[in-house]
């Protein structure tokens, strides 16, 4: 416990999660820089809801043109989100996006914050986002960054006042700013939080306005700005040959799975920030006005600033090493201040400035990037002086082991220290895992249990090495984590983090198995060893009214790093029913339940992720007609695959390829999610889809949104798009013509299939159109006018034509059986008088 509270405190100060590639060693302007930031004692903490959110204008601007300590605090971490650059969604979209805003605090300078707060997709007012989210327990986390951070000044990103006009969560982020303000200080609020830390009152409270909240520029710059500060954000850095905007830009664009790659911009371009609450504005356009951000704002801290100004202002490029004098004397003085939290912060910063001015290389690297528990990994260690000042190794301690490793040694001018050790990963000690996943999360909320990681970016690592060196008769602790050091011909140097993962994990082929019949389907179990030797068995988990055979079967894996891959038969019961597999691998007599996943992109860190092991299989009870279905892909969705599962024969048809000989073959034709915002050639090309349907054939449009649309005739019939959806999942669905045949034949649609959906019901629902069509059902969210546009029906000459903003592409990946009942029947239009095909 003592390790990982000593690693918690490095995390609490500025940022040192791994990069990509090599950690950072600064050059001159880089020292220079973080001595002129030493300077400055003074904080802003920025609020928005999720990763992208932040103005890194801003952000760039405090932290490297003011000098402030700046953080950026996300409510989520964005697992609502789409992924632009691979198939992770939700928690490891979450994972992903975590690391993205770290790369881009790399970038702009700033720290990253987090709540408990799960991004649980698109909310329409911020009262149903605090209703999903626990507001208490978001509105305490946000306290607890306060108090925590202790920021002077706080600027939010949304406003407060704009309740519904703007996604919840966004409004939230505003709402719980404002309260949390004012708690933070309130020594009866929140009080468990007192026993890690005190109360807090920041200064003042900002909103980062702009002119398009006013509608447009003429209109923002007539208006009174008396109560607003505002900053040249193109400001130039000399020190790193970039503007403040380029800055910004180069950081935003590390949010790649958001598609937010940009080009840079320069030039002078104001920010503007609106006085909320606090310490009244002076004329200063100062955000820190009557705040003394001087090393006098702490007691004893003037002796301290006179050094170290000196410094910053005599700062020598050529030889930083000549100022270790000055630094160590600060750093001593440092150590006997009594000011707690700036204590804290500054002492890490200065014991990295006196590293760098060192040339200090010091490095632990592990012979492999992932250990067990009870094995055991080599670990390089390399220790390098390159300057003249004279330094010793007095020792190091590995937090695995107790005692400290005495050495005694001197570090003499660029001679290499190579020392070997051996360490056995302790049995208890936590995986290298996402820690907000450790348990399971509800929908609005993540689950952590340990109190003092709430807020972090990532689990602190448990594995790495205090380094006890004398520098010049200064004794100065140095701790580095584990890394993972290995080349590739094509690649070069690379770098990841060392993981500890568990012995054994197992996966499943696919995350949902349907069952469109009773017939008995193989599902394949890829078990992987992540050590030596493993011997033992797997068993599967499942749902009482299936059966899965053989019971058991035996592993046996000799290598690290290998799989072994096992088929279980798994055999449905006669009528609807779903449920839950899990492989449970028995190793050591003990059970492993979760799954190994990798997330492996260039511009954030390699992360490994456990999850539990979990398949959702689905005994549907269902009915079709017709078997080929022509697919014409949109915007990207698994339906065909999931039709596939329920046994239809699915051909994806190219745009080219779409014409009357080409179509007739079809039973029906779908066509995939936003096609008609994303193909032009189905400009030309609707015509034969029409026609097709005319001659009696059967079309299916899934949702399209009403801006950039390719063509004026979407459907046979006038409709007219619009942005109505239904984004509470569980929202009453009314059935307006229960004798409709498409809700009749050859399923019957009750209000039983529109059971545990998630996410969300539809979006982009049409809400005009022409008496042609039949409406079938009606839905709408909580407070809002019933929404009638969801599934649309028309008769056009022979065929049948069908639009529906249902969000099937959701639903299907999920496991809905009411989804694929319905689509059924869609898909079965216009065939009530053939023969019945009963499964
Ligand atoms: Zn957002």
């Amino acid at each position: 416990m003592r390790h990982i509270k000593l690693c918690l405190l490095l995390l609490l100060g500025t940022i040192v999660s791994l990069p990509a590639q090599q950690p950072k060693k600064l050059n001159s302007s880089e020292i220079y820089e973080a001595i002129q930031k030493l300077n400055v004692l003074g904080s802003v903490l920025y609020i928005a809801a999720h990763p992208d959110d932040e103005n890194t204008r801003l952000i760039s601007y405090m932290s490297n043109h003011v000098k402030a300590r700046t953080a950026y605090l996300s409510l989520t971490r964005g697992d609502g989100g789409q992924n632009l650059i691979g198939p992770e969604i939700r928690e490891l979209l979450g994972v992903i996006r975590t690391q993205e805003l770290l790369a881009a605090r790399r970038v702009d300078g700033g720290e990253q914050r987090f709540t408990r707060a799960n991004d649980f997709g698109y909310s329409k007012h911020p009262d149903e986002t605090l209703e999903i989210w626990n507001k208490d327990d978001v509105l305490s986390d946000v306290v607890w960054a306060i108090r925590e951070f202790k920021p002077d000044i706080i600027i939010n990103r949304f406003d407060h006042r704009r309740a519904g006009q703007t996604h919840g969560h966004h409004t939230s982020s505003a709402m719980l700013s404002m309260e949390a303000f004012d708690l933070a200080n309130d020594p009866t609020k929140y009080t468990s939080q007192l026993e890690r830390t005190e109360t807090w009152q920041p200064k003042r409270l900002f909103y980062n306005t702009s002119w398009w909240r006013y509608g447009s520029r003429e209109a923002f710059d007539k208006i009174d700005k008396s109560n607003m500060l505002s900053f040249d954000i193109g400001v130039y850095y000399p020190s790193k040959g970039l503007s403040n905007n380029e800055v910004a830009s180069l950081a935003s664009s590390q949010h790649l799975c958001q598609g937010f790659g940009r080009l840079t911009t320069r030039g002078t371009q104001d920010e503007y920030i609106e006085f909320l609450k606090g310490d009244p504005l002076d004329d200063s356009n100062d955000v820190f006005a009557g705040i003394d951000t001087s090393w006098n704002r702490i007691k004893d801290g003037q002796a301290i600033g006179n050094i170290l100004n000196t410094i910053e202002s005599n700062f020598n490029f050529v030889n930083p090493a000549s100022h270790l004098p000055q630094l160590l004397e600060a750093y001593k003085l440092l150590l006997n201040v009594k000011d707690g939290h700036w204590k804290i912060i500054k002492t890490k910063e200065l014991k990295s400035i006196i590293e760098a001015c060192a040339g200090l290389y010091i490095e632990v690297s592990a012979d492999t990037p992932q250990a067990s528990p009870e094995s055991t990994v080599g670990l390089r260690i390399e220790a390098l002086n390159r300057s003249d000042a004279k330094i010793d190794l007095l020792s190091y301690n590995l937090s695995t082991l107790d005692t400290g490793i005495s050495k005694n040694m001197e570090m003499s001018k660029n001679q290499r220290l190579n020392f070997d050790e051996g360490i056995n990963i302790p049995k208890d000690i936590n995986y290298t895992t996402p820690y907000w996943l450790n348990k399971k999360s509800t929908l609005g909320m993540y689950h952590v249990d340990n109190p003092e990681w709430i807020g972090l970016p990532e689990t602190p690592r448990a594995v790495f090495v205090d380094f006890n060196l004398n520098i010049q008769g200064t004794p100065i602790t140095i701790t580095k984590p584990v890394v993972y050091r290995h080349s590739k011909p094509d690649k070069g140097e690379l770098y990841r983090p060392f993981e500890i993962v568990p012995p054994v994990s197992a996966s499943l082929a696919d995350k949902v198995f349907i069952f469109e019949n009773d017939q008995q389907k193989d599902i394949e179990v890829i078990v992987r060893a992540s050590r030596d030797a493993v011997e033992g068995y797997v068993e599967m988990a499942y749902p009482n009214d299936w059966s899965v055979y053989p019971q058991k079967q035996k592993i046996e894996i000799a290598n690290k790093g290998d799989i072994q891959k096992l088929v279980f038969t798994v055999i449905p019961p006669k009528n609807q029913s779903e449920g839950l597999i899990t492989p449970m691998v028995n190793f050591n007599d003990e059970f492993y339940t979760d799954e190994l996943i990798a997330i492996d992109y260039a511009h954030i860190p390699y992360q490994s992720v456990l999850m539990p092991s979990v398949s959702k299989v689905v005994r549907l009870d269902i009915e079709k007609r017709g078997n080929n279905i022509g697919y014409i892909e949109g915007a990207g969705d698994v339906v065909p695959e999931s039709l596939r599962q329920i046994g239809y024969n699915v051909t994806v048809i190219e745009p080219e390829q779409i014409s009357a000989e080409n179509l007739v073959n079809f039973d029906a034709v779908v066509v995939g999610i936003r096609a008609y915002n994303i193909l032009d050639e189905l400009k030309f090309k609707q015509k034969f889809l029409l026609d097709y349907v005319k001659e009696g054939g059967n079309m299916i449009v899934q949702y399209n949104t009403s801006r950039r649309i390719k063509t004026d005739n979407i459907a046979p019939y006038a409709l007219q798009l619009s942005r109505d959806r239904v984004t509470d999942e569980s929202a009453d669905v009314s059935i307006l013509d229960p004798n409709h045949p498409l809700l009749n034949f050859p399923n019957k649609i009750t209000t039983q299939d529109f059971e545990g959906w998630v996410q969300e019901r539809g979006l982009y629902f049409p809400n005009q159109w022409s008496e042609d069509f039949t409406p079938l059902l009606a839905m709408n969210d909580k407070g809002e006018d019933s929404k009638q546009g969801s599934l649309l029906v028309a008769k056009y000459g022979k065929g049948n034509y069908i639009y529906t903003g249902l969000s099937f592409f959701r639903e299907f990946p999920a496991g809905v059986s009411g989804a694929y009942r319905l689509f059924a029947n869609m898909l079965s239009a216009g065939k009530e008088d053939k023969t019945t095909l009963k499964n």
